[in-house]
């Protein structure tokens, strides 16, 4: 080999990451291999992706010094964490950063109410819900059609948290005060057939591709197991939903990778529930049984290169490993899993996310078993669980 040849520069892209999470982590595995630097923002020290990053810049999202310090490492930046400000991504655009998604984006996807105000703009039926921010809203007229019913906080819930089931005024009455007075949703609690998810990517161009649409179940209110491609579901209602997440990233201008959660009724139709304004755990199988992943969406999206529509190329089913996994139920005493049983099973791929501390319901990892059959990826989930001691797949 030449001298000259040895000089020949590689010229990886700075890349920004706001949130140090498990998200933000297997974005830096993606954008590495791809010959990226990341540089994470995250406040924690432990961080999961700032572990895995070329650097970590310690601070708050709304610490003006910990931005700079990102725009001045960065060309472009995304976000892993949903509730990031979106002041802070606003900042960073006006300060020389390529934003994807950007900040009005985001903003919606971080608002309840906001969100749902897109939903029925865009045409995208969602469930029947009124704004709940006074004590005389919980007694005004609206709120009888929509008992028994889930009261949500407007913003900053996530894994089911900041969400009360409420059956009769008084408990509506009782739990907004539970809440603190926060503003709040209000939505009628429907009979879900089941739940579905949808992830597409959008970028600079208005070009959109779309992962296979996946379907979720959820214990206690967090995503327990993703299975894809989801069992009996009819091709127009899949089309529906990516049709829907479609509408939902032009009405907003969208670029990035955007997750639409989706409740599926017993008549067939889809209602919208929420959407996420980055990768989603309901996409991780995509680093395994797809051959592109949520994750190299993401980093294509913000260099604006070229999107081609994923292909999936393995029967999935991704189980998450809460922290209630690492617990003892009685002692409450902490012991790692022991993974060789899991591991033992063909096709089992165990992704942790490197946390240190495991804490009840808190996402320690996923592990996502690819087959040739849906059968199969189905019987070695059911035989992972079982030997880790997690709850079967739902039949
Ligand atoms: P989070 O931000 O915590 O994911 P979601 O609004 O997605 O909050 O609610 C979490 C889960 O609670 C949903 O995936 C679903 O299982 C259940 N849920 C939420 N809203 C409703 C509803 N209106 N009717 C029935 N189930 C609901
Ligand atoms: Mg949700």
């Amino acid at each position: 080999m030449t001298a000259a040849a040895l000089r020949v520069p590689t010229r990886p892209a700075r890349l920004g990451m706001l949130g140090g999470g498990q998200l933000g982590r297997m974005f830096v595995h993606a954008a590495q291999r791809l010959g990226h630097h990341v540089t994470v923002l995250d406040h924690d020290p432990a961080s999961p992706a700032a572990a895995a990053a070329d650097a970590h810049v310690r601070g708050a999202y709304d610490d003006e010094r910990a931005l700079a310090a990102l725009a001045q490492a960065c060309d472009a930046v995304s976000t892993e964490f949903e509730n990031v400000p979106a002041s802070a991504l606003r900042w960073l655009a006006e300060h020389g950063c390529r934003v994807a998604p950007g900040a009005d984006a985001v903003a919606v996807c971080q608002h309840r109410l906001r969100e749902k105000e897109l939903f029925e703009r865009a045409g995208v039926p969602c469930a029947a819900h009124a704004r709940i921010a006074s004590d005389a809203d919980c007694a005004d007229a609206r709120v009888g059609p929509l008992l028994p019913g889930i009261l949500k906080t407007a913003t900053l819930g996530y894994d089911g948290k900041g969400q009360v089931a409420v059956g009769t005024r008084a408990e509506l009455a009782g739990a907004f005060t539970a809440l603190h007075g926060a503003e709040c949703v209000l939505e009628k609690r429907l009979a879900l057939a089941g739940e579905l998810s949808v992830i597409i990517a959008r970028g600079p161009a208005g070009d959109v591709v779309h992962l296979p649409v996946q379907a979720n179940v959820h214990r206690c209110g967090i995503l327990a197991v993703t299975e894809v491609p989801a069992p009996g579901l009819v091709p127009a209602v899949a089309d529906a939903a990516v049709a829907h997440a479609r509408r939902l990233a032009e009405a907003l201008g969208y670029v990035g990778v955007l997750c639409v959660e989706f409740f599926l009724l017993a008549d067939g139709s889809l209602v919208a529930n929420e959407m996420a304004p980055r990768p989603h755990n309901s996409g991780h199988y995509s680093i395994d049984a797809c051959d592109v992943s949520q994750f190299e969406l993401q980093v294509r999206t913000m260099l604006d290169l070229p999107l081609v529509p994923p292909r999936q190329h393995s029967f999935a089913v991704m189980l998450n490993l809460l922290g209630d996994l690492w617990l003892d139920g009685r002692s409450g005493a902490a012991a790692e899993p022991d993974w060789a049983g899991p591991l033992r099973l063909p096709g089992v791929h165990l992704h942790l996310y490197g946390k240190h501390e495991a804490r009840r319901g808190r996402k320690m990892g996923h592990l996502t078993v690819t087959a040739a059959t849906a059968a199969a990826a189905r019987d070695v989930a059911n035989e992972a669980a079982r030997r880790l001691g997690l709850p079967l797949l739902p039949t």
